[in-house]
């Protein structure tokens, strides 16, 4: 169980870290767009002067930095798109947009920097999502041309300009398409591993829980007694085990009926696990009998314990249904003896539990132990 909830706080932090990984690469994306537009600029093919440049790309930065800061600030963990890949995406091709404005001789390659945060946003979002960006980015760029048309005062071949446009929509077509399906895809599979873990979680309590009380059945009892006999048998650890079988539960069968008697023993169940500590185990072996590991519990702790339990039950009103009901447990308790097998440590606490049906039931019976039991359970208290 603690193995599990390492398991899960690793993946977690996986998620944390793909996230920020994820904004790593839109910064990436931006870092490659400045990088060509410097060399644009170097070589003479970016028209705007220094302070334009520096000012565009500032603010660019400043841009990228804050959401980048947002979700390192793990703010963003909760949300629907833990990478704001969206608000990356639109940000990025706003500033490919404006810069594409400046560099006539090279604008597809500036807007072409587009579909590799076209790539980011499919990871992330559904085809309406990702057909809403690139007619952001497809009428941007159209914007940018009508601009460079009436602004300029450059000689610009316009049937390749637009040329270029429609090759550039066209693109986002097929982007937006492919994008919706790999997120439909990662959206299916995510589902899908979220319903495998659910279905494991539900096989592996019905692999330990008996179905009718809820408490664990006969095979992981048997798997806990071998865990606390390793325990036991390397020193300092002692615990007990409780046998406990309800009086003449086939008269309340006979008598009340089948559904009454399953709900004397989902009552009991209830009652047991109530009254034990987070350290005890409790169990259902079959029928009408139990078990309890008491961890750390020696021989007269445990007929404690028991007596308790016991009259408790005899106290317990099962009135509501029926008047006559009365139920009552007899318990035979056995401590572990370093060095022996399990089915040693059980044999002796059925004797008691035989002992105690023997000597008129609704009473606890410890091993070695020929004084009364409730003397025994009152000693000990
Ligand atoms: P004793 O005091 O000696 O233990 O007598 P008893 O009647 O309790 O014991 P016995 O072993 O004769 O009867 C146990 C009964 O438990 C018989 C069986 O029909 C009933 N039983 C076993 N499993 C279930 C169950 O899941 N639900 C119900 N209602 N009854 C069950
Ligand atoms: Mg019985
Ligand atoms: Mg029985």
């Amino acid at each position: 169980m603690i193995a599990d909830l390492e398991r899960a706080r690793k993946l977690a932090l996986n998620e944390k870290r793909l996230v920020v990984r994820h904004a790593a690469v839109a910064l990436f994306a931006s870092l490659v767009h400045t990088s060509i537009c410097l060399f644009y600029y170097n070589g003479g093919y970016f028209a705007a002067s220094l302070g334009l440049f520096s000012a565009i790309f500032g603010v660019i930065w400043a841009g990228n930095l804050a959401l980048f800061a947002i979700v390192r600030s793990g703010v963003t963990l909760d949300w629907r798109d833990p990478s704001i890949s969206m608000w990356f995406a639109l940000w990025l091709t706003l500033g490919f947009l404006v810069t594409s404005y400046y560099v006539d001789a090279f604008r597809i390659s500036v807007v072409m920097v587009y579909f590799g945060v076209m790539l980011l946003a499919a990871f992330r979002s559904g085809f309406w999502r990702l057909a809403g960006l690139s007619l952001v980015a497809s009428l941007g760029y159209a914007l940018v041309l009508g601009l460079v048309f009436a602004d300029r005062s450059i000689n610009l071949n316009l049937s390749v300009e637009v040329l270029q446009w429609m090759i550039f929509t066209l693109t986002c077509v097929a982007f937006c398409v492919t994008g919706a399906a790999i997120n439909a895809f990662r959206a299916r599979l995510s589902r899908k591993n979220g319903e495998l873990g659910e279905a494991l979680e539900k096989v592996r309590e019905m692999a330990i829980r008996d179905e009718l009380t809820g408490l664990f059945n006969r095979r992981h009892i048997m798997d806990i007694l071998s865990q606390q006999q390793a325990l036991a048998d390397s020193g300092g650890y002692h615990f007990s085990l409780c046998y406990l079988d309800l009086d003449h539960f086939k008269n309340i069968n006979d008598t009340y009926g089948h559904g009454v008697g399953d709900e004397v023993l989902r009552r009991f169940a209830r009652l047991v696990h109530d009254s034990l500590r987070e350290a005890d185990y409790t169990g259902r072996l079959g029928g009408e009998e139990f078990v309890l590991v008491l961890s750390q519990t020696e021989l007269g702790e445990a007929a404690y314990v028991c007596e308790r339990l016991r009259a408790s039950l005899e106290k317990t009103g099962f009135h509501d249904l029926n008047e006559a009901l009365d139920v009552t447990v007899s318990v035979g308790v056995a401590q572990y003896r370093p060095g022996e097998r399990i089915d040693e440590t059980l044999a002796r606490a059925d004797t008691c539990l035989y002992r105690a049906k023997e000597s008129g039931r609704n009473r606890v019976v410890t091993e070695g132990d020929d004084e009364a039991p409730e003397d025994a359970a009152r000693a000990q208290a």
